[in-house]
């Protein structure tokens, strides 16, 4: 009983002291299972906090041994640069402004994205020229920014 007691004080104190930290650090806690709004109510101009951004090149290391180099929207992934998203919570063929890289459109999609999507993080995958840039750009936390929505009034 008392160790019990211990062990419950014990988690409330580490709760505060997260919760602590998340204020100090502006980082949100995660929390499993929290949705992402819908991709139809994101409009132009909004901004996406956190966003764990990550890259790829359209290379069979990045894309599989089958990858065929096209885009899940048709586009020639050698020739264009693109974002791999969630298309439930990101709309498909919106621009994206890319800190240090600039205009995407939003023409590929992705199981590491919808698998993220789904505990809540909005992950993009961006798509470089060559394996080497991709590998170079690691994983990074950024604001990004929606341009413009393709076939929508803006
Ligand atoms: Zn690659």
């Amino acid at each position: 009983m008392k160790f019990r007691t211990a062990a419950l004080i014990g988690l409330v104190l580490v709760f505060l002291l997260l919760s602590f930290l998340s204020s100090v650090s502006g980082i949100p806690l995660l929390t499993a299972g929290e949705k992402l709004p819908p991709a139809s109510s994101l409009k132009a101009g909004d901004v996406l906090t956190h966003v764990k951004v990550t890259a790829y090149c359209p290379c069979t290391k990045c894309c599989g041994p089958v990858a065929v180099g096209l885009t899940a929207t048709g586009r020639d992934a050698w020739e264009t640069l693109g974002v791999a998203v969630d298309f439930k919570s990101i709309p498909k063929n919106c621009t994206l402004e890319i800190p240090g890289v600039g205009q995407l459109v939003a023409d590929d999609t992705g199981g590491a994205m919808r698998q993220d999507a789904k505990k809540g993080i909005y992950h993009i995958d961006v798509r470089f020229h060559s394996h080497e840039e991709a590998k170079k750009w690691g994983v990074q936390l950024l604001e990004i920014k929606i341009v413009s929505i393709t076939g929508r009034q803006q």
